[in-house]
């Protein structure tokens, strides 16, 4: 059902930040898509970083990595996690990249002799960037969510961009769905219009008319409300939706299909409306999801779990597999920081499955190696990925072969016993910015082995994010002593996977599952995770 020309949806924030503007997009999108269209999502990111890669998770939490190697916002985990479609470098886009793009032109002499400008310099470039999906011919709709609130100067260069492409496309072709908070006050007992009105007028001194509200509230907005809104900002009563806060983000598309924003935005478009959204799988993931048979306790290991966004598609990607075996997962946050070997019992007994979280640099790292410890000698389920994989490797070779200083270079550079150690093509690397082993790699699977037996399949590819590698000069040891190799690069031989085939269930990754778990797709090695602690659990 593909239309002649991509229509492009702009999403904005007012009143308050954190509103959910990722999800409102994701949400629109997976109805426009449930309906035959083929839709992606793009962020524009107000900040001067080229991406987030260097950007502390306490920042804006996890960093989440595209296919084609992008450390990008962590909301392109929810539009994959949505859509079930891989998103890439041009679904997301800083204000540093844009200017690092102006600039680089204007070394290269391609402005020929003119002033480079915000307006139109900076702003066609912000546009080509929008275009640049539109351009593709493989989307019917590209909606680009603009970071930040209006009214933010970080956001100006963004909001101008979105002017100038309302009028050029034409509002059949474009439009602005703006999403803002209607506060309750509970000394008057009432739902306010004022803040979002404001934040609409505000819109409107920057040229943009939106042509939907939608309204975050923590109450049923009264069809007066609603009026009072349409009237004071110029939109369509029926364009005003409401988006009543949910109990998990996966209502939301289901709220947002009853309020009709998905009509609201096919009739602005002229766009048919034949099919309606085939959401079976959907549903089905969310009513398992709603109601669980079973409850198992994950420990999650990690050091920056106090603020929970930094393992953001480590906790969906739990509850795409809790769903799948209808069980509750829920975690209980440790940080790796306080942990050792006079508290480990306290903290992580009782867990059904430990997993030892990715991460750098040397704080909590002991913790860490102290939880594969307990796991491996406690026969409970464990699952370690990236840097989690590097302390599994770390602990069997001090604990099991006895090797005392058995450590990574990234922590220790002179160590004797260098069982991870730093890649060869990564010595050389001075920048700290999108120099990583990124994206998508190709890994082998030993047949026989755990991986390969939950994937189904010998040839997998995976998602990457480090510096460091298992150094095989040591496998022969752990191998001899049952820690398996099951997973390797088939190019290098860098291994991706180790496995201890005695223990119950002890798998870990060099790469990032989570970032391609979805609610279509639940990742292979965390169904197989929460299936063994399930039956961790039981007895
Ligand atoms: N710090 C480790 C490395 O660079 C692990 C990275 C990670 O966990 N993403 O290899």
């Amino acid at each position: 059902m593909s239309m002649s020309k991509t229509k492009y949806v702009f999403v904005t924030g007012g009143v308050a930040s954190s509103l959910g503007k990722g999800i409102i997009s994701a949400s629109l999108a997976k109805l426009l898509q449930a309906r035959g269209y083929s839709v992606t999502i793009q962020k524009l990111d107000p900040y001067l970083n080229i991406d987030p890669g260097t950007l502390n998770p306490y920042e804006h939490g996890e960093c989440y990595v595209t296919d084609d190697g992008a450390e990008t916002d962590l909301d392109l985990g929810h539009y994959e996690r949505f859509l079930n479609t891989p998103t890439s470098q041009d679904n997301n886009v800083t204000t540093g990249r844009i200017y690092q793009s102006v600039i680089n032109k204007e070394r290269r002499g391609e402005f020929l002799g003119k002033t480079v400008q915000i307006i139109p310099h900076i702003t066609n470039e912000i546009k080509e960037r929008v275009r640049r999906l539109g351009n593709t011919g493989k989307y019917d709709v590209v909606i680009t969510e603009i970071g930040g609130t209006i009214g933010d100067i970080e956001s100006l260069p963004y909001v101008e961009s979105m002017r100038q492409m309302l009028w050029e496309e034409g509002r059949d072709n474009a439009m602005n769905i703006h999403l803002t908070l209607i506060p309750y006050l509970a000394t008057t007992g009432e739902l306010k219009t004022k803040p979002t009105q404001h934040s609409v007028k505000q819109l409107m001194q920057s040229g943009v008319q939106p042509d939907v509200l939608v309204c975050r509230s923590q109450y049923k907005l009264p069809q007066e409300v609603k009026d009072k809104l349409a009237l004071f900002c110029n939109v369509r009563k029926e364009a005003v939706i409401e988006s009543l806060d949910a109990d998990t983000i996966y209502d939301v598309p289901n709220l947002m299909r009853s309020e009709k924003l998905d009509e609201v935005v096919m009739n602005h478009f002229h766009m048919d409306h034949k099919a309606e959204p085939e959401m079976t799988v959907w549903n089905k993931f969310v009513y398992n999801f709603k109601n669980p048979k079973n409850e198992i306790e994950i420990g999650l290991i990690g050091k920056y779990v106090e603020l929970h966004d930094s393992y953001k598609s480590i906790t969906e990607a739990f509850i795409h597999a809790g769903a799948t075996h209808e069980t509750k997962v829920k975690i209980r946050w440790i940080h790796s920081g306080g942990l050792e070997e006079e508290n480990v019992e306290r903290k992580l007994g009782g867990l059904d499955g430990i997993l030892v979280a990715p991460g750098f640099g040397e704080r909590g790292i002991d913790g860490k190696i102290e939880a594969v410890r307990y796991a491996r000698e406690n026969k409970i389920p464990f699952f370690g990925i990236c840097l989690g994989m590097q302390m599994a490797v770390i602990e069997f070779g001090r604990n099991v072969l006895g090797w005392p200083t058995a450590h990574t270079t990234e922590i220790d550079e002179t160590t004797s016993c260098p069982v991870i150690n730093i890649m060869e093509d990564q010595k050389e690397v001075t920048d700290k910015g999108g120099t990583m082993r990124l994206g998508a790699w190709d890994c082998e699977l030993k047949e026989g082995s755990k991986s390969y037996e939950v994937y189904g399949a010998k040839n997998i590819s995976e998602r990457h994010r480090h510096r460091y590698e298992f150094n095989n000069d040591y496998l022969k040891d752990f191998e001899k002593n049952g820690m398996i190799a099951t997973g390797k690069n088939p190019d290098t031989g860098l291994v991706e996977i180790v496995e201890i085939p005695t223990h119950p269930y002890f798998v870990a990754v060099q790469f990032h599952p989570e970032y391609k778990s979805t609610v279509l797709n639940p990742h292979p090695l965390f169904v197989g995770f929460v299936k063994a602690s399930l039956v961790h659990s039981k007895y």
